[in-house]
């Protein structure tokens, strides 16, 4: 199994070792940053319970997995991507198979807990969000999906759905970040519609949070337009207010995050497109201000374009709600059947299915 860190500078020499009581495996990196933290198959396997990242004497980076089961050789190499200044650290973690983990005491049945999806249905109250042409408002037809969401994740075992509003109610876009961290949230997902000057404009799009560029002019533009509810609406915020926080280790902390967002997004993406029209295939990034969370996985959905008017006519029906909020959360159960945390009732039925 590995384990991908990107850097932002060489490190000259690395160290790694592990710790036993619980088991650890430590990689120390002087003089580093990382750019992103590539997850992805830690996740999968469910081996890694929990990575942490500290800095040590100004510089130096220190990586703590704690991972179920023991480590055995853990072994490393360093190289840099060709024709690009990244360069990517690979941890080969050596771990024992699935099977010997399996022998570590199981978790209690009893402690086992749902998945959180917080879902907001975006705009609301005083916000009406964008318009169609037959006048349809936006926060209506983001509440009605919500719902239908809501309602089919709540029959699946091992989630527990959350919703920001269940009414034509007006939220700053901090108010439900801070829901959505205060439900301990695993997902955050905002569901909007769309809306272009180019009646033309159509089919859904699947965005994350941008911690640096926008990764389209249109994301830019749409963020800046889903960003305005708090300044039209609402009272004026303080933006930074955790400044005694490192900013090298909320950047790491965000990182991982946005890591899972754009895995989850992807899996949403795949079912959207078995039910409607994609404007984009992949996720989009930019910087919307409702996923914002450090520390929770965000995902907004522009269901589809308000601005045309067929997909304003389909945003009207209940039949085209429901099967977007099908999608959405096939999407999701997909995502977290193999992302599970593995203090989940979800990671203890798909272990039972595995074995
Ligand atoms: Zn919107």
């Amino acid at each position: 199994m590995k384990l991908h860190l990107d850097l932002d500078s060489l490190p000259e020499t690395h160290n790694i070792f592990t710790l036993e009581n619980p088991h650890r495996i430590v990689i120390d990196l002087p003089s580093s940053r990382v750019s992103t933290l590539l997850s992805k198959e830690l996740k999968a396997r469910g081996t890694v319970r929990r990575i942490r990242y500290g800095k040590r004497n100004y510089d130096d980076l220190r990586v703590v997995l704690d991972v179920n089961g023991k480590p055995g050789e853990v072994s490393s190499r360093i190289y840099q991507f060709k024709g690009s200044n990244k360069k990517r650290l690979v941890v080969d973690l050596g771990m024992a198979p699935i099977t010997a983990v399996e022998q570590d005491k199981p978790v209690d049945a009893a402690d086992l807990r749902d998945i959180v999806v917080v879902i907001d249905a975006g705009h609301g109250g005083k916000d009406p969000g964008a318009l169609g042409h037959r006048k349809t408002q936006e926060k209506d037809v983001t509440l009605k999906i919500a719902t239908e969401l809501y309602k089919k994740l709540r029959r699946v075992k091992g989630f527990n759905p959350v919703l920001i509003r269940d009414a034509d109610q007006y939220l700053s876009l901090t108010a439900r970040v801070q829901m959505a961290r205060k439900s301990r949230a695993d997902l955050l997902v905002s569901i909007h519609a769309d809306a272009f000057p180019d009646k033309s404009a159509h089919g859904s799009s699947v965005y994350a949070l941008s911690t640096k560029k926008p990764s389209s002019r249109a994301a830019e533009l749409l963020a800046r337009t889903e960003n305005q509810a708090d300044k039209l609406f609402g009272e004026i915020e303080v933006s930074d207010t955790r400044p005694h926080l490192n900013k090298t280790l909320i950047d790491l902390a965000q990182n991982a995050v946005l890591e899972s967002s754009i895995e989850c997004g992807d899996v949403i993406l795949q079912h959207l497109d078995k039910v409607t029209d994609l404007h984009k295939p992949t996720v989009e990034q930019g910087g919307f201000a409702v996923l914002r969370a450090p520390d929770v996985p965000s995902l907004l959905i522009e269901t589809a374009f308000i601005s045309n008017p067929r997909e304003e006519r389909k945003l009207r029906s209940r039949r085209y709600q429901r099967k977007i909020a099908k999608a959405l959360s096939d999407g999701v159960v997909d995502y977290f059947m193999a992302n599970a945390p593995p203090d989940s009732v979800i990671a203890s039925l798909v272990t039972k299915q595995a074995g």
